[in-house]
């Protein structure tokens, strides 16, 4: 067995969820405990994201068969964000084979801010990871499709496949974005000339701009993320999304990298993948049990929502998700 090969149903993460009242007390817990949390602040560069109600608070458990749990304003939709990223991965993983996507894209660490120049000029080969800007839009110039048009046709139904419902872009923030883009365009610029973007640079940003325009609520993530967490398979749907195998290295790069240079720290308490975006949400799967969602726009210094992190430390552990404990065999 190489280690490409398709995970084998007797090497796979398995588990459950706790019951359904059990999962209920516990995101309404989770929901009273930090709903006056009050740290934070709304992330202002894209300046239509400055408009968001910092009091906007929603969470969403799903299991990988579609049950899903939700408190306060998990249905109130906002952009995506960086959220997309792990998703249009997924997608270049499937087009290309894992092996190539992380060949071309990098798959470790920066330890840096998500939007750094540094970080890509610190590689000698100019890749870092497809869930930091510069690796995210070099992993937007991967998927497949000839122009703009056809490159976001497939993002927008891969995603849309992912959440099991047609997505829409937010046209306002898009157009806020891209009149204020001009950091992630010398990203672009300076990927092609380290040979790692792989279409036109202006074409990609605008791609990926409007991949991070793309609405959704804490629900729609937490059935993208049981999507990731149940082998690809949406739990609505029924669909195959993307293959187990894609799904694997999706989660072993959330687990690295997803919340930028707080990606220890968060892995030190929450032992999970996760990913976060500017507008506030975040994604944390918890592989073969399904995903916790929350929205909540204030970020703190490195741009993770400041909520959303406390709500997953306390849930992680509650839940039972938290990847690294064990006990003693003889007490089991
Ligand atoms: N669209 C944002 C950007 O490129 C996404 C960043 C994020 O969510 N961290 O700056």
């Amino acid at each position: 067995m190489n280690s490409s090969s398709t995970p084998t149903a007797r090497f796979v993460s398995t588990g459950t969820l706790p019951g359904p009242e059990e999962i209920r007390s516990l995101v309404e817990a989770a929901y009273e405990n930090f709903r006056e949390e009050a740290g934070g602040k709304l992330a202002d560069y894209i300046p239509a994201l400055a408009e968001a109600d910092p009091s906007a608070f929603g969470i969403c458990v799903a299991n990988t068969r579609g049950h899903a749990f939700m408190v306060g304003e998990a249905a109130e939709t906002f952009s995506i964000q960086s959220v997309s990223k792990p998703f249009v991965f997924a997608l270049v993983c499937e087009a290309l084979g894992a092996a190539e996507a992380a060949t071309r894209l990098g798959v470790d660490a920066t330890g840096l801010p998500f939007n750094s120049i540094m970080a890509m000029e610190l590689r000698t080969d100019g890749t870092s990871n497809p869930l930091v800007n510069a690796g995210a839009i070099a992993a937007t110039s991967l998927i497949p499709g000839f122009g703009a048009d056809d490159r976001w046709h497939h993002v927008r139904q891969g995603l849309s496949r992912f959440a099991g419902r047609e997505l829409a872009c937010d046209e306002h923030v898009y157009e806020s974005e891209a009149a204020n883009n001009q950091r992630n365009a010398g990203l672009a610029h300076l990927l092609r000339g380290h040979g790692r973007l792989y279409c036109d640079p202006d074409e990609a940003v605008e791609v990926y701009t409007r991949q991070c325009a793309l609405l959704v609520s804490a629900r729609d993530l937490a059935l993208m993320g049981a999507t990731l967490a149940g082998g690809g398979v949406h739990p609505l749907t029924g669909e195959q999304v993307v293959s187990a195998a894609t799904c694997q290295r999706v989660l072993a790069v959330m687990a690295t990298a997803g919340l930028y240079e707080r990606s220890g720290s968060w892995l030190y308490d929450v032992g999970l993948p996760g990913k976060s975006g500017v507008s506030g949400g975040i994604l944390t799967i918890a592989p073969g049990k399904g995903a916790v969602a929350t929205f909540s726009p204030p970020l703190d210094a490195a741009g993770n929502s400041v909520r959303g992190q406390l709500v997953m430390r306390f849930l992680s552990e509650r839940l039972g998700l938290n990847l690294f404990i064990s006990a003693p065999a003889a007490h089991l």
